[in-house]
């Protein structure tokens, strides 16, 4: 019947609106800022960079490979390369950001950049409250600024970060040198093996 929907949702309104004074669970408005609602896993701000260890340079994941940059639809990410190479998470050999800036008055927090980026380098930020009355000297983050720890990173989205370091740990197993054969062992099976014909 025509009307039945519209009746429905005014019905829902008057529950919570009277609900609300006598049910916690039905006051959904908080007194921000001395009050905030509990963090979400799964809520997503601006990008940040994540770093191994406790040195944010040396730690840095990302490699400068600046894929990143080309897919960010408003175009608010620049990267310069290093012109020198350092270990990544992995101990391989590569260059890294000389210059990594996000401009995040212009980001969308869309999280393609999170998602293109084959190095684990880059995540979501969960911290929303970034007001500020300068653009250039608060909104345009440079790579000291948007680098937070791999223990930051857990703190906000632990089940991410651990299938991270999962496969973070199984590409360094991978990648690790794997220990010669003992010599005196293939000397030996030789000599047996001559001895016998
Ligand atoms: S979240 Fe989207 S808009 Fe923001 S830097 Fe990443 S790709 Fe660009
Ligand atoms: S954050 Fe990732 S995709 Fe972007 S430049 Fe660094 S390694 Fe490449």
């Amino acid at each position: 019947m025509l009307g039945v929907g519209v009746l429905k949702g005014l019905v829902e309104t008057a529950r919570n609106f009277f609900g609300s004074y006598v049910s916690e669970e039905r006051l959904t408005t908080l007194q921000y800022p001395e009050e905030t609602s509990p963090r979400i896993e799964a809520s997503r701000s601006f990008p940040f960079l994540v770093y191994d260890g406790s040195d944010w340079q040396q730690g840095m994941r990302c490699v400068s490979c600046q894929i990143c940059e080309k897919e960010c639809p408003p175009k608010c990410i620049f990267i310069e390369k290093s012109p020198d190479k350092k270990p990544d998470a992995v101990g391989k050999m590569q260059f890294y950001p000389a210059k990594f800036d996000i401009d995040i008055s212009v980001c969308m927090s869309c999280q393609i950049c999170v998602e293109v980026c084959p190095f684990d380098a880059i995540k979501m930020d969960v911290d929303y409250n970034l007001s500020a009355t300068n653009r250039f000297s608060d909104l345009l983050l440079d790579k000291e600024r948007l680098s937070k720890s791999n223990e930051y990173y857990h703190e906000i989205h632990p089940t991410e970060a651990a299938s991270v370091d999962a496969d973070l740990a199984a590409a360094r197993e991978k990648a690790a040198p794997k220990p010669a054969a003992p010599a005196t062992a293939a000397v030996q099976t030789a000599g047996t093996g001559g001895a016998a014909s």
